[in-house]
Parts: C-alpha cells; sequence; structure tokens
C-alpha cells in the first residue's frame, strides 16, 4: 500500500525515490505483481507492477478504488510545539488514530524553545512521517502538517472550524465525560451538516496553559474540555482527545 503525491497518470503510476526503492528493493516486488497506490488526495488504485528500472517503478492502473480509511469527521490537532522528538509521536499516532491534519503553534509555558531557522527542514520530516504512517494505517490521504503558528494566529484560525476543543486539565471530570458533552452540544448545532464536522483539537506543551490563554482561546469561541481526571503527558492527551473524537464521529 502506497501513498504517492503527484505520480499518476491517466493509465498508470510510477513509484519514485523512496517508494521506489521500498516496493523493489524491501518488498521484492516483480512486474505482475498488484499493489494499492493513492495519489494522498483523492483517488486510489489497484495497479499492477509492469516495470521496474533505474529507481522507478512503472505500474498499469488496473481498478479504481474508493478512498480508504478516512474518518468522517476532519480533526485538526493543534498541538503546542513539545520538547524533543515528541511532535513526530503526535504526528506519528495521530495519523494511524484519524487526524485530518497538524498544527504545531507556540504558547507562553512551552519548554522548548523554537528555532525557525530549522523549519524547512523540520516540515519536511513531519511530512515524511505523515505519509508513512498513512501507508501503515492504510489510509488515502496523507494529513497535513502546517508550519509552526504563533499563538495568534492559532487563535485567529478557530473561526474557521465547526467547533474548536481546548483541552484543558483544570477542567477536571470523569474520562472524556467534558469532551463528550462538548461533541453533543456541538452536534445539536449542526444538525444535518455534521457529517463533515471540521473540529480543531488544541494541546496545550509539557508546561500547560496559563489562565489568561485559556480565557482567550474561550473568548474566541473555543469550548475548554477536560480529559478526565488524571493530568495526561502533552502527546498522550493528544491522543486520547483523537482518539474520543473519533469513537464518537462513530468511525
Ligand atoms: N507535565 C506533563 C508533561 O510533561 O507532558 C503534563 C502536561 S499537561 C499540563 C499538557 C497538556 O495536555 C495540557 O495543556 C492540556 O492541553 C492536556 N491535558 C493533559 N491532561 C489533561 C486533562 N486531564 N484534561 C484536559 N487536558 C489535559
Amino acid at each position: 500500500y502506497f501513498v504517492a503525491p503527484d505520480q499518476f497518470g491517466e493509465h498508470s503510476v510510477m513509484l519514485t525515490g523512496d517508494d521506489a526503492h521500498h516496493a523493489a528493493r524491501v518488498m521484492r516486488m516483480e512486474p505482475g505483481d498488484e499493489m494499492i497506490v493513492s495519489d494522498g488526495v483523492a483517488r486510489a488504485a489497484l495497479v499492477s507492477v509492469s516495470s521496474i528500472a533505474q529507481g522507478e517503478v512503472q505500474a498499469q492502473i488496473k481498478e479504481w478504488l474508493p478512498m480508504s480509511g478516512e474518518p468522517a469527521w476532519s480533526v485538526t490537532v493543534a498541538q503546542s510545539l513539545p520538547k524533543g522528538d515528541k511532535m513526530e509521536l503526535v504526528i506519528q499516532k495521530g495519523t494511524e488514530i484519524g487526524a485530518a491534519s497538524f498544527m504545531p503553534f507556540q504558547s507562553e509555558r512551552m519548554i522548548v524553545q523554537y528555532d525557525g531557522k530549522k523549519e524547512a527542514k523540520r516540515l519536511e520530516r513531519w511530512g515524511k512521517i505523515a505519509k508513512e504512517a498513512a501507508e501503515q494505517a492504510h489510509r488515502s490521504r496523507i494529513p497535513g502538517v502546517e508550519p509552526v503558528r504563533t499563538w495568534r494566529e492559532m487563535i485567529a484560525s478557530i473561526a474557521s472550524y465547526d467547533a474548536a476543543l481546548f483541552c484543558y486539565e483544570k477542567e477536571g471530570g470523569a474520562a472524556g465525560t467534558g469532551l463528550r458533552s462538548a461533541v453533543g452540544e456541538i452536534r445539536n448545532r449542526l444538525g444535518e451538516e455534521e457529517g463533515q464536522m471540521k473540529i480543531l483539537l488544541v494541546v496545550g506543551p509539557e508546561g500547560g496553559f496559563t489562565e489568561r490563554e485559556a480565557a482567550e482561546a474561550e473568548a474566541a469561541g473555543a469550548v475548554i474540555v477536560g480529559l478526565g481526571k488524571r493530568i495526561l503527558r502533552t502527546e498522550t492527551a493528544a491522543m486520547v482527545g483523537l482518539a474520543c473524537l473519533m469513537y464518537e464521529s462513530g468511525e
């Protein structure tokens, strides 16, 4: 199963670079072997390998397939930049669970020092992790990873979602109840349009959010939600929130 954006012709698909290496050398595919290839955005196809040469694997399209592995709700994980390689974990696991995209952002109590100079390299690596995780999960789409936003930019984006859920441990409650009642309210508000629900799930850094940040998010239209009585690590909170939303969506 490959997700190979921009490699589709009308009747054929070409794998290049790492994908071609994986198909030819790791999976040892040969002419006649079949695989599924998605363009990462809108289409997937059952294809049959026709030739393997010079780092390229050419395959003929046998049948167009419906998109697979995509949840009903579109959830963007807005994650305040965590330290070390935790953002990679959030992207990898979040993609498997069903995130539509990731929005790293800066906030007051971040432990990591944000270095904008490394942005391009980091985005490339994050994109690669999302692609590999989408393939592993047999998803048709590769979740996008946006450039790191400032707090103001993240807050300004809230208005473009059907709902923003701001995870705040001071909200307390039994596991997922805060989130469940918030989802219930959003459902009532959207009615028929619930099927395409577009949600922003906002998670704080290791140091948590400040009261002022929680108030600002609420003023911008976010709903403050708790994820249970226990304090979760930042990367765990993103996964728990996302898994609860996938469960609520029925997918
Ligand atoms: N110090 C730990 C760490 O190093 O990761 C825990 C940090 S916790 C304050 C990080 C973020 O996870 C919070 O800002 C919040 O968004 C989310 N979070 C953790 N536990 C939560 C809970 N029970 N309810 C809601 N959000 C929670």
